[in-house]
């Protein structure tokens, strides 16, 4: 499962972009939107959503922990 470069969220390989660029360096990106946002140069902790989507990921672990130390 790739990881997006920009929002740092894991996507399925289906969906999303791959860049490959002239000095080899690969980007996944989970959507246009990130890789438009990352071509305008942007950075990822300065962008709300981003930062909103870290949040509910945080908040996705933890449910996530606590199911598992209740089984
Ligand atoms: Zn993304």
């Amino acid at each position: 499962m790739p990881v997006c470069s920009f929002c740092k969220n894991a996507y399925e390989f289906p969906k999303g972009t791959t860049v490959v660029q002239k000095d080899s360096s690969v980007r996944y990106f989970c959507s246009s939107k990130c890789r438009k946002n990352m071509e305008m140069g942007r950075l990822t902790k300065k962008v709300k959503w981003v930062r909103k989507s870290d949040v509910v990921k945080a908040e996705r672990a933890k449910y996530a922990a606590s199911k598992a130390s209740k089984e």
